[in-house]
């Protein structure tokens, strides 16, 4: 049984219970995650998809195990110039509704396993959101348009890598950067 989610309403969100999940694994297909409506921090040039099997262990734990793919849009740190990131990651998690008398011992159970967990205040999940925060998870730490990208010329402006400039044969912390500043003038 495959359940497909295509585009909702705004505002909706994706909530799959507990109890709806089996124990020999749902899987479930998302074919439009929207981006974060709010924050620019990065949009995606088409709606992300995922798809995920959710297995049902007990009443209180799910086991999420999916892949997330995305195309993002991404302004580069040093050229400034949009470039396209693509995200394709493994998302392997366990979902579960704490219980506070037992939470301790099962810390140290799952400190041994890979998953990751994430306490819910009920047995819901919410699977567009869940995986939307998978792509803040997936931006990278240097947003490059290129590796090697040579960046904007802090004298002048030039995109370094469509145009050189004169500037550029100076590192503009050597003296000779202010002496070829003052010949300039
Ligand atoms: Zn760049
Ligand atoms: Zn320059």
């Amino acid at each position: 049984m495959i359940y497909r989610f295509a585009p909702y309403g705004a505002g909706e969100t994706l909530k799959v219970r507990f109890s709806e999940i089996s124990s020999s694994g749902s899987r479930y297909e998302l074919s439009e995650i929207p981006a974060p409506e709010t924050g620019g921090d990065f949009s995606l040039r088409a709606p992300a998809q995922a798809t995920c099997v959710l297995t049902r262990k007990s009443a209180t734990r799910v086991v999420l195990q999916g892949r997330l793919q995305a195309e993002m849009i991404l302004v580069c740190d040093r050229c400034t110039v949009e470039y396209c990131f693509p995200v394709d990651r493994e998302v392997q998690l366990i979902l579960e509704v704490p219980d506070a008398s037992h939470w301790q011992l099962r810390e140290i159970e799952y400190s041994r396993d890979d998953l990751d967990i994430v306490p819910l205040r009920e047995p819901v999940i919410h699977l567009d959101d869940l995986f939307r925060q998978h792509l803040y998870l997936a931006l990278p730490v240097k947003r490059l348009c290129r590796t090697g990208c040579r960046g904007i010329c802090p004298c002048c402006g030039v995109d370094l890598n469509i145009e050189t400039c004169r500037c550029t044969q100076v590192p503009v912390s050597s003296p000779f950067a202010v002496l070829a500043a003052l010949k300039k003038k």
